[in-house]
């Protein structure tokens, strides 16, 4: 059973694609937290960073430099911005392929809660 997130990078369901290459894709959440708030999702289904091995490690370099680009591109680099990696349902995890959240456009405060 192809994830949710599978079917936005085959195009079988439509996204809002911000940003692409050959690790990843890019798409604004259909439920945004923040004025930009984009997921920058691996092309392979990884289920989270849990699940990762040493395989992976590009990977997860490429999805960490894809969320810096994508920062830059919606105009949130200077004024600053979130990266959320949710592991597993205690942590809010809701659809089970590995997505950084990039959230920015308003103050955001620390500790999250
Ligand atoms: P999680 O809770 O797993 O960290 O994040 C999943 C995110 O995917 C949520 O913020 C949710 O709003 C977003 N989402 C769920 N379904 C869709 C969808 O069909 N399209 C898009 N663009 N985002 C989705």
């Amino acid at each position: 059973m192809p994830t949710l997130f599978e079917k936005i990078i085959s195009r079988d369901i439509p996204a809002d694609i911000v940003y692409e290459d050959e690790w990843v894709v890019a798409f604004r959440d259909i439920n945004p937290q923040a004025p930009v708030h984009v997921l920058v999702v691996p092309r392979k289904p990884l289920v989270n960073v849990a699940e990762a091995g040493p395989e992976d490690a590009e990977l997860l370099g490429r999805v960490m430099l894809a969320a810096a680009e994508v920062a830059r591109r919606e105009g949130v680099a200077a004024s600053g911005y979130r990266l959320v990696l949710n592991n597993g349902e205690g942590a809010g995890q809701s659809v089970f392929h590995l997505h950084c959240h990039v959230l920015g456009g308003r103050g955001l405060r620390w500790p999250p809660g």
